[in-house]
């Protein structure tokens, strides 16, 4: 027999040696998923961090200020130069439509991607069992610690683990805190003990939530918690390209004999490897499964084996249900569910840029006084109230001026001065507009007022209103 020929049978022997210990997860036990490289394992790790912006996002500064800010007492976000107010809510729910639907399009198109490879939830799992790897050894070695009496090494081994998980924990909560607050005075608040009663509660539900579900309750979140899981069904059609098993090369499917593929076995050599990897204990062999998060973990597990055995590799691949049943997929631009989509995103993102653009650091809103709805005085003129509501979006005071136009001869009396806007509030003036009584041709004429930032002419708004005197 050859070195070759040794080495195969070696890694083949290898490979059955734990495919007892693997098997469809029912929920009965912590499933201890094996780790192996791959180029979907080295791609759920470039996804995962892209939450590292989740934890340094609130350090962030923009003109000496939070960049951004989620200020809920103020009733206000802070985004770069940006602060969106209750009135701009509008764009932010633009925002999530648009979120929403990309999440459809992208499961549609690849099934649950998001799940896979970036919810916090997965990724959260990921780290822990990673810790719990580095801690307590390879699946088998902790299956076996699992069951062992508590011994002084146990209890010492296990409380490092969950040191570590409850010191992450706490720091996601911190982390999600700083979004709504001054990150670095939070960090002063919470090491002096003077964090308010919200800052402390909304902390330990965080930390107690991240320890539970990414420590205890793992891929059950996903099956029984996670409503978005119900709904992937919904999502996903016979078109979309998930990871699936070509059961047509696969079946029938049946271990090596002496290290050879038996006479009419198809390639699937019954190793197991494949539900080894799996976090959620899935047997994709068995077809599309609601536990499937689609990490494609399976693939990189599976490809390794081919390469094991001198196959193809592409045994577990991205493919859709349709095309493994030889039927025709048609391209992603003709199907109409992924047309749909596009548009409603579209339509969202062209309402955001239009947000965007518009959005002033100014805004001013005018009231017409009503009773009395104009005053005649003494030397014949005709006098109308009203008053201002000057809306100031930026970080700082700022003064402004306002003007008048529209209306030939009209007199604007209590604006001589610039007003002060106090900033991320609606500050109230009273002003008047005179009209002498012959430039008076109806009973009601149109005006408009203009604010204009002294030091930042940029920032403007106009508001049109009304000009009323007798018929
Ligand atoms: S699909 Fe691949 S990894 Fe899974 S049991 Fe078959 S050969 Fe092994
Ligand atoms: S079956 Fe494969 S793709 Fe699905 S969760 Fe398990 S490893 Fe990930």
């Amino acid at each position: 027999m050859s070195q070759e020929q040794d080495q195969h049978n070696l890694v083949v022997e290898e490979l059955y040696a734990e495919s007892h210990e693997w098997h469809v997860n029912a929920g009965e036990e912590t499933i201890h998923a094996k780790r192996i490289q791959g180029k979907f394992r080295t791609l759920k790790w470039l996804a995962a961090a892209t939450w590292v912006l989740f934890f340094i996002g609130p350090y962030m500064r923009w003109n000496g200020d939070q960049a951004i800010l989620f200020d809920i007492p103020g009733r206000q976000y802070h985004i770069f130069d940006l602060t969106i107010l209750p009135q701009d809510v509008w764009m932010l729910s633009l925002v999530l439509l648009f979120f929403a639907i990309l999440l459809a399009v992208v499961t549609t198109l690849f099934g649950r991607v998001y799940c896979g490879f970036f919810c916090f939830q997965t990724i959260w799992v990921d780290a822990f069992t990673w810790i719990e790897g580095k801690l307590e050894g390879a699946p088998g070695k902790r299956r076996k610690l699992d069951k062992a009496p508590l011994t002084l090494n146990k209890f010492w081994i296990k409380a490092q683990k969950h040191f570590a998980w409850l010191l992450i924990s706490a720091f996601t909560g911190l982390s999600f805190v700083a979004w709504f607050t001054d990150a670095f005075q939070l960090w002063v608040d919470y090491m002096t003990l003077s964090a308010s009663a919200t800052e402390w509660g909304t902390l330990a539900l965080f930390t107690a939530g991240t320890y539970i579900l990414a420590g205890f309750l793992r891929e059950q979140t996903c099956l029984w918690l996670c409503p978005y899981a119900r709904i992937q069904a919904v999502m996903l059609d016979r078109e979309s390209l998930i990871p699936t098993y070509d059961f047509n090369r696969g079946e029938p499917r049946g271990r090596l004999s002496k290290g050879e593929t038996v006479e009419g076995n198809g390639d699937c050599i019954d190793c197991n490897q494949c539900v080894a990897v799996c976090p959620t204990g899935v047997d994709i062999r068995g077809g599309l499964d609601e536990g499937c998060i689609t990490c494609a973990l399976c693939i990189d597990a599976c490809d390794l084996v081919m390469d094991k055995i001198h196959k193809p590799r592409g045994l577990i691949r991205y493919e859709s249900i349709d095309a493994l049943e030889g039927k025709h997929v048609p391209p992603l631009m003709k199907r109409s569910r992924v047309l749909v989509y596009i548009i409603i995103m579209t339509l969202a993102f062209g309402g955001i840029i239009y947000g965007l653009l518009n959005i002033s650091g100014l805004e001013i809103k005018v009231l017409h006084e009503r009773q009395p709805l104009y005053v005649m005085l003494s030397n014949g003129s005709i006098q109308n109230k009203y008053e201002l509501k000057i809306l100031n979006k930026t970080h700082d005071d700022m003064y402004v001026t306002v003007t008048t136009g529209g209306l030939d001869g009209v007199e604007l009396i209590g604006a001589e001065e610039p007003f002060l806007a106090r900033p991320g509030k609606v500050t109230p003036y009273t002003v008047y507009l005179r009209l002498p009584r012959r430039e008076m041709d109806g009973s009601s004429l149109s005006v408009y007022f203009q604010l204009q930032g002294v030091e930042q002419p940029e920032l403007r708004s106009t508001y049109e209103s009304m000009f009323l005197g007798p018929r």
